[in-house]
């Protein structure tokens, strides 16, 4: 569903501070427009037109910080494989300056190839989508980066509700870095850069958009109508829970999370642990292990199984034990399949690169055109 909320509400931005940042551009604009005759005018509209346009059907970003878990395929991955099998190409990126916010370097470069291999056995296809590494165009990003920050207010960063979060559970303003106020900038670039249509965001990721589409509609109102405004796709609000029934599944908390590269007596011990509901009760547990099952299911009537199972508990029935077994089943075999699809894809140990080799082309393109016209306008050439 194409969707998003008004950029005031997230940032709690008022009227003014929106008009205080950008005067007068729009007179400024007309009067340039009836000095220099119709002529001019028509030439500027189209290169307008040509300016506005997407580039990139679809964007998304992958931060290289870990072993993925079931939960960020079914939350941040499937929705991507989805759109592909529905003709759409993808772009995909590996967000490696946004891993660095809160990881070493090192660890990023670690993960980068991984998780490329991760999202090519889970269905992302090289064929189809561009799959590129952020820093692999890392001057083009900076630089906009910078460009772009001029145009946000520090406050209104430390507005964001992401970084509220993280400054009130896991970082103090006075010790956490300045990388993670610019995060949304920073994400704002690739999106930009890339003229991206429509960016698939969970919930956690909404405000970031946000701010992406504010920087795109204060550029556009200060120096012409340059960036087509991306579209916020919110994935079906998906929260996978953690097995221990603490907070979302996460790798960072791996005792309550299927991690991808678990082999199947580590996921038969993680779901027998698991906690689940008594017979006739339903519960935000049960139902995150139902959309896991039903998410991993390989065939329909092993959803119809799920089903079966869960009508019997609601209608008081002791089938929870039942219910875990065909879990453990439904996921040993998704993680077994994925896991002999990615033996494959690692064994020639240049075929990763050589897709970001092939994917970075695209997103160099993108990146340099865009920031030309960028540099052109700002008469920063
Ligand atoms: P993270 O690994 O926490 O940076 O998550 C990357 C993406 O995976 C998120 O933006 C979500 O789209 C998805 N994701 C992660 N954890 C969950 C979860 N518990 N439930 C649903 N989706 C998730």
């Amino acid at each position: 569903m194409l969707g998003g909320i008004g950029n005031r509400t997230l940032l709690n931005l008022s009227k003014s501070d929106h008009f205080r940042i950008m005067p007068h551009n729009l007179d400024k604009n007309k009067k340039i427009y009836t000095t220099v005759g119709s002529l001019k005018k028509a030439q500027t509209q189209r290169k307008e037109v040509f300016a506005m346009r997407y580039k990139v059907e679809l964007l998304t970003g992958i931060r290289p910080t870990g072993d993925l878990t079931v939960a960020n395929y079914l939350g941040a991955v499937a929705p991507i494989v989805e759109l592909q099998s529905q003709g759409v190409s993808p772009m995909v990126f590996v967000a490696d300056f946004h891993a660095i916010t809160d990881n070493e370097p090192a660890t990023a470069r670690q993960y980068t190839h991984g998780v490329v291999a991760d999202y090519i056995a889970l269905g992302v296809n090289p064929q189809k989508a561009d799959v590129y590494l952020q820093s692999d165009i890392a001057g083009e990003v900076t630089t906009f980066t910078a460009l772009l920050a001029r145009h946000v207010s520090v406050a209104e960063l430390l507005r964001v509700p992401t970084l509220k979060d993280k400054l009130k559970n896991n970082a103090r303003p006075e010790t956490a870095n300045a990388l993670l106020l610019l995060y949304p900038v920073l994400m704002a670039a690739d999106i930009l850069l890339n003229r991206a249509k429509k960016v698939p965001v969970g919930e956690d990721q909404l405000a970031h958009m946000e701010v992406t589409r504010l920087l795109a509609r204060r550029f556009n109102k200060r120096y012409g109508e340059l960036f087509p405004i991306p579209k916020v796709l919110q994935v079906k609000s998906l929260r996978i829970l953690s097995l221990k029934g603490e907070g979302k599944m996460s790798k960072t908390n791996p005792g309550g999370a299927i991690f991808l590269t678990d082999d199947a007596k580590t996921v038969a011990k993680k779901i027998k642990a698991a906690e689940t509901a008594f017979e006739g009760v339903m519960n935000d547990k049960l139902e995150s292990h139902i959309l896991v099952a039903k998410g991993l299911a390989k065939t329909e009537s092993e959803r119809d199984e799920v089903e079966a199972i869960i009508q019997a508990h609601k209608s008081g029935k002791p089938v929870m034990g039942q219910f875990k077994q065909l879990l453990t089943h439904i996921v040993q075999n998704f993680l077994e399949e994925f896991q002999a699809k990615r033996a494959e894809i690692t064994r020639d140990p240049s075929y990763i690169p050589s897709v970001l080799e092939e994917g970075v082309k695209v997103a160099r393109k993108n990146a340099i055109e865009t920031l030309d016209e960028v540099r052109k306008v700002l008469r920063f050439t």
